[in-house]
């Protein structure tokens, strides 16, 4: 490969780069996959717990909402390829798949069966796919795209695509380095930070609880302009919560989490009476309004139900996405490409736009690279 000429590198081979080779037929064209580590898709094959839900039924028009601020901008996106077109097409391919409550999953329980059809036709499509390349530098030299690799060697593209992905789980090989060579580059990103992950808070009382999980809870996170006034909240979500030995989890805590700031506050309003929890949590809240007496008692322990408020210690970094990535206004989303460079082109993960658990994020990789398939696949030479 030392010295080579591609017409497309495509750098990542996780999800939304093999989306991409998956779904574009080179006809002959040179192109290649970069990916860093050892194995490809590895986030994938942990996606789901090693089942992959790649996708949420519906209306596609409900998806919008699933991806905060961004999910606007996305709107095209989503809709051109939309979750009917991602089942239909794994569907096509013999993957059978099954909706549980709106969770998409392969119907075998296995995402190596995902991963396999996708690599199955990124061969088809005659592409070439390098594991442990790592890309360390990429510079446009007389008009073509220069790829530095590990080892210092070169080559070269006409069409760079990056689907390098977020910064957790970098044991997956999706370390961020690529959101700092986009950084070089010029290009505006917003700091990457997890989301989709568990928090910690100051304080936390419910280590006994470990294992509870309570039903329609509401979280609220407050933004940093509001950190002791609680009046600029930032965002709300109700759902499951779970409580662990150290911090809270479970779906609404994970979907807030990418609004929660160390040092600001969160808040759980239980939504119910004291004598509806958990025996054991209606101990703690009582053990917490201990000290006060009569009225004031009975009004502390409501105000805990109402507004049991913590200030957040930490986001835990092993977040399922990133949040933060390429901005999407240095993006045409209509095609993926960077606006202010010619062939180069940004999509999944990297891209500043995060969504709810549920099968939206591996939809986001799949609506950004088959857009970016259309696009490329007018210019294969
Ligand atoms: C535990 C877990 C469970 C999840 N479950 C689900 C789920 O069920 N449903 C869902 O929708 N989403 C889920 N997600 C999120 C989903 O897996 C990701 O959003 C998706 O995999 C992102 O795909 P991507 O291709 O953009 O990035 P990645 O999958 O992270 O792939 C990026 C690739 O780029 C490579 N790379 C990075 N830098 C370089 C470089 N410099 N040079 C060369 N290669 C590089 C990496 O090695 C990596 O293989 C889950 C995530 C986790 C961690």
């Amino acid at each position: 490969m030392k010295n080579a000429s591609y017409d497309i590198a495509i750098i990542g081979g996780g999800a939304s780069g093999l989306m991409l080779a998956a779904n574009l037929d080179l006809m002959g064209a040179p192109g290649i996959v970069l990916e860093g580590s050892r194995v490809l898709g590895s986030k994938l094959l942990m996606s789901g717990g090693g089942r992959c839900n790649i996708t949420h039924g519906g209306s596609i028009k409900d998806f919008i909402n699933a991806y905060g601020e961004a999910g606007p901008v996305m709107r095209k996106c989503l809709y051109r390829h939309s979750n009917s077109g991602l089942m239909k097409w794994f569907e096509d391919r013999g993957l059978e798949l099954t909706d549980e409550g709106g969770r998409v999953f392969p119907a075998s329980g296995r995402a190596r069966d995902v991963l396999d059809t996708l690599l199955d036709e990124a061969a088809s499509n005659l592409w070439q796919i390098e594991s442990g390349a790592k890309v360390t530098g990429l510079r446009k030299a007389d008009g073509l795209w220069e790829i530095t690799l590990d080892g210092g060697y070169t080559i070269s593209a006409r069409n760079v695509v990056v689907a390098a992905g977020g910064i957790t789980y970098p044991e997956t090989g999706s370390d961020g380095s690529m959101l700092g060579i986009l950084k070089d580059l010029g290009i505006e990103i917003t700091d990457p930070r997890p989301a989709l992950a568990p928090v910690y808070v100051d304080d936390y009382p419910y280590a006994d609880l470990a294992g509870i999980s309570l039903k329609d809870v509401s979280v609220t996170a407050f933004s940093s302009d509001a950190a002791h006034t609680c009046k600029g909240k930032a965002a709300r979500m109700t759902g499951d919560i779970l409580f662990m030995h150290n911090g809270f989890s479970g779906p609404a805590v994970l979907n807030i989490s990418r609004y929660a700031e160390p040092g600001e506050r969160i808040r759980f309003s239980y939504n119910r009476e004291l004598k509806d929890l958990p025996k054991r949590m209606q101990k703690v809240l009582q053990d917490r309004a201990r000290g006060t007496s009569g009225d004031i008692k009975t009004s502390v322990l409501a105000m805990l139900l109402d507004h049991d408020d913590f200030v957040v210690r930490s986001v835990d970094s092993r977040g399922m996405v990133t949040a933060g990535g390429v901005l999407l206004d240095e993006v045409d989303m209509s095609t993926m490409r960077v606006k202010r460079f010619d062939g180069l082109y940004v999509i999944g993960e990297a891209l500043d736009a995060d969504g709810i658990t549920g099968g939206y994020n591996l939809q986001m990789c799949w609506s950004t690279a088959c857009t970016c398939a259309e696009d490329l696949k007018k210019g294969i030479q």
